[in-house]
């Protein structure tokens, strides 16, 4: 089954100008978000993304950005897999998401 998670929030870019198609992303994805199309890098299923930061860190042309483990869907993620209120802390006092 392929997990997905709330709809446009994962913050994740990708400059198919400056990628050099080497595939590296998408071998290190572990949800196949990312797929390289007449040798750039494409975004195919963004509401996918885990924000692990991988594709990212893997990238030798600093091709691809993603926030990883921060913000809302981070929050909300590690409250389904904890069983804990999400809460990311961006605003006062209290839990926004
Ligand atoms: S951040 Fe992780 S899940 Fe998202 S595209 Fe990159 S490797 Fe895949
Ligand atoms: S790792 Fe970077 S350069 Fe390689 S295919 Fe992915 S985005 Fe392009």
């Amino acid at each position: 089954m392929k997990h997905k998670y709330l709809k446009n929030v994962a913050m994740l870019d990708v400059s198919a100008q400056k990628c050099i198609g080497c595939g590296m992303c998408t071998e290190v994805c572990p949800h196949d978000v990312l797929c390289i199309v007449d040798n750039k890098v494409q975004i195919k299923e963004k509401d996918s993304c885990m924000e692990c930061g991988a594709c990212a860190m893997n990238c030798p042309v600093d091709a691809i950005s993603v926030d990883a483990s921060v913000g809302c869907a981070a929050a909300i993620i590690k409250g389904w897999l904890t069983g804990s209120e999400p809460s990311c802390d961006c605003s006062d006092g209290g839990s926004c998401c």
